[in-house]
Formats: C-alpha cells, sequence, structure tokens
C-alpha cells in the first residue's frame, strides 16, 4: 500500500465493500501511522484486515536491515526490499550544515517565524533537537550518469524505485527515530543513491505523496538533478514540487564533461537557461553544488568562471570539498582552497556556503552511498549495529 494515492486506496475500499471512511484510515495508517503490517491497522475491523490478506495485499515497508551510526550522530540506513535489492537513507540530526535543507542558511529565519506563529511544537521538546532534522533519500539502486567524483556511480544502475519504495524510505526512518511531521520539523533532501530525474515518474509521484499524506512541506524538501535537462522544464510545470537543486560541479563544458559524461548530452548552455526560465516561488533559489576536487575544479579562475555561468539567476552555492572513497582518483581539496573559491564566489555577489560534510566515518556523506556494509578506516570511529528485532 505504500506508494497509493487517496484515489487508489478509495478503491480498494469499494472492492472491498467497505464504508467510505475506511479510505482515509487505511491512508492515515499507512503514512501517518506508519504502521507496517495490516494485521496492526487497529482501526480496521478484522474482516477488512482478512480480505487484504486474502488480495496478497501488504503495506510493503523496506527492512532496515542495516545501522551506521557515525561520531558527528550521522545515521547511514541500509533499507532492503522485497526482491533482495537495497538502497541507503541517511538521516542528519541537527540539519546537514545548519541549512533549510538546500544548503542555504537564508529562507531558514523566515520557516523559523511562520512555524512558530503556528506553535506546532509540543511542549518540553528542545527546539534545537528535531528543529532542522534531515532525510536524504534514494531514487534508484545504483545510478547510471557515471560521474567521476561519485561512489554511487561504481554500482551503475541496477533498478528504478517504485513511488512507495521512495516514501517508504521516509516512513522507516520516521518510525525508527519516534518523530513525526510536522510537529517535528523534517527536511528531505531527494539526493542519495540514483538520479531522480531519470526515474522522474517515481520521485514526482512520491513528493506528491509525501506532501499530501506524510504531512512535509513541500518547502521543506529539495531535489537535486546532476543535470536531466528536459526533465527540468517538466518539474517547472508540477503544481506540488521540492526545491530545486543542480549539480554543477564543473565551470566549462570540457572539464564538466570531463568529471561528468552527461554533459556531453545535455550541455551548460542547455542547463543554465533550464535554470534561467524555472518559475520560483516567493523566497526561492535554486541551488548549485560544486563539489570541489583539488587542483581539477577549485581554482580562482574556475571561481570566476562560474560567477560568469550564474550571472543574473536567483541562486545560491553549496560548496563539498570532496568525500573521498575507493577508486575515486581526485583529492580532497585543503581548507584554504574551500574558502578562496568561496570568496571569489562571495565577492561576486553570489551567496556560496562550505557544506560541512556529515557522516564521513561511515560512508554516509555525498557521493559515498555504495551500500557498503563496513565502515570506513579508522575503524574505532564506527559502531555498526544489528537493526532492531
Ligand atoms: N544524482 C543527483 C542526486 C545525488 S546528490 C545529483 O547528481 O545531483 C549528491 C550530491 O553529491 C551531488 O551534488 C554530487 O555532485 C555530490 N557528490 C557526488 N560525489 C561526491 C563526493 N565524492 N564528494 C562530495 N560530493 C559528491
Amino acid at each position: 500500500m505504500l506508494g497509493m494515492t487517496r484515489d487508489d486506496f478509495a478503491d480498494l475500499v469499494r472492492q472491498a465493500g467497505e464504508p467510505g471512511y475506511r479510505t482515509k484510515q487505511l491512508a492515515e495508517a499507512v503514512y501517518r501511522q506508519r504502521i507496517e503490517s495490516v494485521e496492526e491497522i487497529s482501526t480496521l475491523p478484522q474482516r477488512l484486515k482478512n480480505w487484504l490478506t486474502e488480495k496478497q495485499i501488504k503495506i510493503g515497508s523496506p527492512r532496515i536491515e542495516k545501522k551506521f551510526i557515525s561520531s558527528d550522530g550521522t545515521i547511514r540506513y541500509l533499507m532492503g526490499f522485497d526482491d533482495g535489492q537495497s538502497v541507503e537513507t541517511v538521516w542528519m540530526p541537527e540539519g546537514d550544515g545548519g541549512e533549510a535543507g538546500d544548503g542555504s542558511q537564508a529562507g531558514d529565519e523566515a520557516l523559523e517565524i511562520q512555524e512558530t506563529a503556528v506553535g506546532a511544537r509540543p511542549p518540553g521538546r528542545a527546539k534545537s533537537s528535531f528543529g532542522r532534522s534531515t532525510i536524504c533519500i534514494s531514487s534508484q539502486v545504483g545510478c547510471a550518469v557515471d560521474c567521476q567524483f561519485c561512489l554511487t556511480a561504481l554500482l551503475g544502475v541496477k533498478r528504478n524505485l517504485t513511488a512507495g519504495e521512495i516514501v517508504g524510505q521516509v516512513c522507516a526512518v520516521l518510525k525508527d527515530q519516534n518523530v513525526s511531521p510536522p510537529n517535528d520539523r523534517i527536511n528531505l533532501v531527494f539526493m542519495g543513491m540514483g538520479e531522480p530525474f531519470l526515474n522522474y515518474d517515481n520521485f514526482i509521484k512520491a513528493a506528491r505523496l509525501l506532501v499530501q499524506e506524510a504531512g512535509i512541506a513541500e518547502r521543506r524538501m529539495t531535489v537535486s538533478t546532476a543535470g536531466v535537462v528536459p526533465r527540468i522544464y517538466e518539474f517547472a510545470q508540477e503544481a506540488i514540487r521540492p526545491k530545486l537543486a543542480i549539480s554543477l560541479n564543473a565551470s566549462n563544458d570540457d572539464l564538466r564533461t570531463r568529471l561528468m559524461p552527461l554533459n556531453k548530452k545535455w550541455r551548460l548552455e542547455n542547463l543554465l537557461a533550464a535554470a534561467k526560465d524555472f518559475p520560483l516561488r516567493t523566497r526561492e533559489w535554486i541551488t548549485f553544488e560544486y563539489v570541489l576536487l583539488g587542483g581539477v575544479n577549485d581554482t580562482p579562475q574556475n571561481a570566476r568562471e562560474v560567477a560568469v555561468l550564474l550571472r543574473g539567476l536567483r541562486c545560491k552555492v553549496n560548496l563539498i570539498a570532496l568525500n573521498p572513497g575507493p577508486g575515486i582518483d581526485f583529492t580532497t581539496p585543503n581548507e584554504k582552497r574551500v574558502v578562496n573559491f568561496q570568496n571569489t564566489l562571495r565577492e561576486a555577489g553570489i551567496p556560496t556556503f562550505v557544506r560541512r560534510p556529515r557522516g564521513r566515518d561511515i560512508y554516509a556523506a555525498c557521493g559515498q552511498l555504495k551500500r557498503t556494509v563496513e565502515a570506513a578506516s579508522p575503524a574505532p570511529l564506527l559502531q555498526a549495529i544489528s537493526p532492531v528485532e
């Protein structure tokens, strides 16, 4: 049932010959209470449970197969599906760098004010602890885009996730963390394994379900694309959609094609035209991510080129110093180079932030999701635990 819309539930209820109010009960059991088996849905009569069981209709939650806990509090979940495939989902308590889920400091204050006015926070809960937690979810098993600095690329793409499998990751993590939006403010980033815009229909269906059924605000969700240009135009037309982030990662076509082979198909000119045409809502920006690779794309000249590319766009830049991994032939630039790059962009008037790496010690940081069943060395930093029985 994970992945079903209200209309799907209504059909089911009709087929079962049950009254209409069961539709809402089913949807709430799956997306709000996050119950994992039909038998446990206490609002339903036994005859409906039996009917669902006979029809082999299950909730279909992913199994938490492993949990790795970082010294910084980040948790990497290995989520298993019925066909034996798995993906990773990352929980970042207190946000992903002091931001509104998309790397921006700007915007967060406005959210803060709005939500305080609503007064949704239950008494006694420290605001800081749940104010900015972020869940990073996967959209495909592996990835086909083949970015040269990313570990997920080494897996190739095994298959798309269904909308239910995408939403299911969120439900499983919320349940495991015992938090509930909208009372607990959760940011969502579609930035895990896979290219969401190469699994567009399932991704957008999942986003809609997360807004309409799971209660996560649109403005708290960000999707990142490597630059699948036709889908950016399609995404622009959606009535319900997350915010947009684009992985830029290079300052000119030669360099970008070397680092991200998809640039052969969708070049910077087309990509930036799509960004310029993108209809932004009030207080909305496009985020550009830029992975800094030592000596490759991190010079002051590169920064100046980026500033020219982004001229005239309502955007901000998130810099990510490379998270290293086995089989990745690039180095992490030192802090000075990162700060210089940031300063060059800022001087050009572009709000630029450096993203603090989260969970590097357990291979949970950007570009490190590869379903590794061990953590990164050095070993003492890690703490791998079995799933809750
Ligand atoms: N496929 C989408 C979603 C993945 S988001 C996309 O490419 O945007 C993951 C982000 O992490 C992207 O911005 C990507 O450029 C970045 N990334 C990939 N490998 C990385 C690495 N080794 N270190 C730091 N960031 C990396």
